[in-house]
């Protein structure tokens, strides 16, 4: 996963009192008291230890790591009292396909003033989603379509009045109130909204039946320098196989710099900065730039199957409304050397912690006795590959999403000590804050909003996918404000493990750990779920979130 930015920034967000109603149906019963968990260090210590030893090598998916991984969680499992989770099975086989681009060309502009080259990596990336051999976008108009939005509830569409079938679309990242100071605004202000993902821009691409997506790089809105894209953009990506192999994706999708785009646009007659000012603008028109686009690339294709590793505790009285925890088993596998040699990325608080929380909170469900509603305990893979694991269970889930309570997603325990807060990534987004802040509320510990909304941080970990299809999922983690030595010595460990272990070799298990904090934090995740277990409400997105519409339409059975 992601680390979060050290600086807290207070941020008001809609709460609930207790006597407010909170599923929107009906008359809110008080939030269920929850008697004191027993949860096991040893079982968090001995799992993450286990898991993040080199015997697993990092953990990446399809190898032999990833068989010894998903084995013993299952064998965990088992032994806590769960049942298989898929029929008679521990196990949903997650079938993934590798693209590897190859033989990439340049992008040419023709048609305006002069004509254009722009060079693979350095200029512009682009990759295929579509399971195909030969790639080739030629001829292409090409279609400035602002910030690629159509949201009908906001009464906001830039490809209204366009056809760009087989066209390329050019489009700005983020959303239009990017850049304003507060949370008020058509799409959330400051914070960043799913329409301001990259993945969105591509998937509604898609949907308008574009050719090529090409989304201008920008560093602020975009949250990462233009050496992030390329990195991430070339090589192997990874993507769950599909049955039509991804025919209804676009050709090509990718990234431009910003001063191609200005040359692009000054090719056209049009002023870049001028067309990035009016894009924020309800009503904002769509414009054909009279231009062509021509690229082409070819594709190594790869199969490797993976595995989602899911056990269930059934409800006495409600067997059929879920309740979900989820966390990543996988990590990133043999990696970039250190100076010493060790090139394993053992991944021990990322996510080995979450891994070894699901196995402890599953023996503290099981010893507390069956909630009302069933708990389904999921470990996904393919999480540092873009959230594929998650993905494909909420595409092809076991048990119904409209039946799906809510969850809560573990990704890497803060090892610094206990903190007297926690930082809820994407709060005020929903009514599981109340939630939350009934659990923290008898260990005097505060909820507080990450700093920085504005980089989009809840799109990305395994929650998301779930948010996506409209199922209420919650993100927390331990915050930095230490009992011990308060922000400064929680910036401190934080920036400490950033530079020096995170998403490298020496994430590795540290037998002097202390794991205080890490049992405060395991205590609220076991309360809020299982409050959620033992409630008949269903909470919902706030009004006025993106994923509302989704889950009351899910909830209807639409
Ligand atoms: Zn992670």
């Amino acid at each position: 996963m992601r680390k979060l930015p050290v600086l807290i920034m207070a941020v008001t967000a809609l709460s609930l009192s207790a006597c407010q109603k909170i599923d929107g149906t009906g008359e809110q019963s008080a939030l269920p008291e929850i008697a004191a968990p027993e949860l096991s260090v040893e079982t968090m210590k001995s799992i993450t230890e286990e898991l993040s030893s080199d015997a697993y090598e990092g953990r990446a998916p399809g190898t032999a790591g990833e068989e010894k991984a998903t084995k013993l969680i299952s064998e965990k499992f088992a032994a806590a009292g769960l049942a298989p989770g898929n029929g008679d099975s521990w196990f949903q086989d997650v079938p993934l396909v590798g693209i590897t681009a190859k033989n990439t060309s340049p992008l040419k502009i023709s048609g305006g003033k002069s004509d254009l080259s722009f060079n693979y990596g350095s200029d512009y990336v682009a990759a295929s989603y579509q399971e195909q051999p030969k790639i080739t976008v030629a001829d292409s108009d090409i279609v400035f379509v602002g910030y690629g939005i159509n949201a009908p509830e906001r009464g906001w569409n830039d490809y209204a009045g366009v056809d760009v079938k087989g066209k390329t679309v050019v489009i700005l990242v983020n959303d239009p109130d990017f850049g304003t100071e507060s949370l008020e605004g058509e799409f959330g202000g400051r914070a960043m909204t799913y329409y301001g993902r990259w993945t969105y821009k591509y998937e509604e691409a898609a949907r308008q039946g574009a050719a090529a997506a090409l989304i201008i790089h920008d560093t602020d809105p975009a949250a990462y320098g233009w050496n992030v894209v390329e990195s991430s953009w070339t090589g192997e990506q990874f993507y769950a196989q599909s049955a039509n192999g991804g025919a209804d994706q676009t050709k090509l999708n990718g990234w431009i710099q910003k001063d191609a785009a200005a040359k692009i646009f000054a090719a056209a007659g049009q002023d870049l900065t001028k067309q990035m000012a009016a894009a924020k603008n309800k009503g904002f028109k769509a414009i054909d730039l009279k231009l062509k686009a021509a690229v082409s690339l070819e594709n190594d294709i790869k199969k490797t199957d993976s595995k989602n590793v899911v056990g269930i505790l059934k409800g006495k009285t409600r067997p059929d409304e879920y309740v979900i925890y989820t966390a990543h088993w996988d990590h990133l596998g043999r990696c970039k050397p250190a100076p010493d040699g060790d090139d394993i990325c053992n991944g021990a608080v990322d996510n080995a912690t979450g891994t070894a929380a699901l196995v402890a909170l599953a023996e503290a469900y099981v010893k507390a006795g069956a909630p009302d509603r069933s708990v389904i305990f999921l470990a996904v893979t393919a999480e540092e590959s873009g959230l594929l694991g998650s993905k494909y269970y909420a595409d092809n889930p076991i048990y119904p999403l409209s039946q799906t309570v809510g969850g809560v997603n573990m990704d890497a325990f803060g090892m610094a000590g206990p903190a007297k807060n926690v930082i809820v990534v994407g709060k005020g987004k929903s009514q599981l804050d109340a939630y939350l802040e009934a659990a923290l509320k008898g260990d005097g510990r505060v909820a507080e909003a990450e700093p920085t909304p504005e980089k989009g941080f809840y799109y990305r970990s395994d929650h998301f996918s779930f948010a996506k299809l409209g199922v209420p999922m919650i993100y927390f983690e331990g915050g930095e404000d230490l009992v011990n030595g308060g922000r400064e010595a929680g910036e401190a460990a934080a920036k400490d493990y950033t530079d020096n272990r995170y998403h490298g070799p020496k994430d590795e298990y540290d037998p002097n750990w202390d794991w205080t904090g890490v049992m405060g934090d395991l205590k609220v995740y076991y309360t809020v779920g299982r409050m959620l277990a033992m409630t008949e409400d269903w909470p919902n997105w706030n009004e006025g979130d993106e994923f509302r519409a989704t889950r009351d339409k899910s909830r209807a059975g639409g």
